[in-house]
């Protein structure tokens, strides 16, 4: 289960009008700046903690043609640890928007308003691209088989026990020094 969203952005804003670029006839083009930097929705079940990048869309004989790339940030489990993390990843958008809908050229279609909505297409590639095994740092240990716990590197436990030093009864060098000045 996936932590309570709090406040996002409605994928309403995942509706791009391009009613402008189907009146100005195949070959014209434009570019869309998606600037999300905070958490958006993309479907009742799927929020990304951002969404940055550029589309271009296309005029084509067939409807509009969505091309591009954009970065993704989703927060997910990681796959050796369970902790949650921030996967970033590039999503490579090609994608017709049929007008008029056609079912045997693209599942998306503009809709009767003008508008395309690409919360759907994503919503696709990011169950897809979060399908696949991520995990949250390259050398993440996993989980021990024996009692389930997180594993740790060396250097993580050494740093833990250097602190239990410190906080237990031996006092560090440099501060005995400054206690004999003291007094
Ligand atoms: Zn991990």
């Amino acid at each position: 289960m996936s932590a309570a969203p709090g406040s996002y952005l409605n994928k309403r804003l995942l509706r791009i009008n391009v009613g402008f670029l189907l009146s100005e006839g195949p070959g014209n083009a434009r570019e869309i700046p998606i600037e999300f930097a905070q958490r958006v929705e993309v479907g009742e079940d799927l929020f990304l903690r951002a969404l940055t990048g550029q589309l271009v869309l296309t005029r084509t004989k067939e409807g509009i043609l969505v091309q591009g790339m954009l970065n993704v940030v989703h927060e997910r489990e990681c796959d050796r640890c369970l902790d949650a993390f921030e996967h970033r990843f590039g999503l490579d958008v090609a994608e017709l928007f049929a007008s008029p809908p056609e079912a045997n050229k693209s599942v998306f279609s503009v809709d009767s308003n003008g508008e395309i909505d690409i919360a759907p297409l994503l919503r696709e590639e990011v169950l897809i691209e979060a399908s696949y095994r991520a995990v949250c740092r390259e050398d993440c240990l996993g989980l021990s088989a024996e009692t389930g716990d997180k594993l740790r590197d060396e250097m993580e436990v050494r740093q833990d026990a250097d602190y239990e030093l410190d906080g237990g009864t031996e006092i560090d060098p440099r501060l005995a020094v400054l206690k004999q000045l003291l007094q």
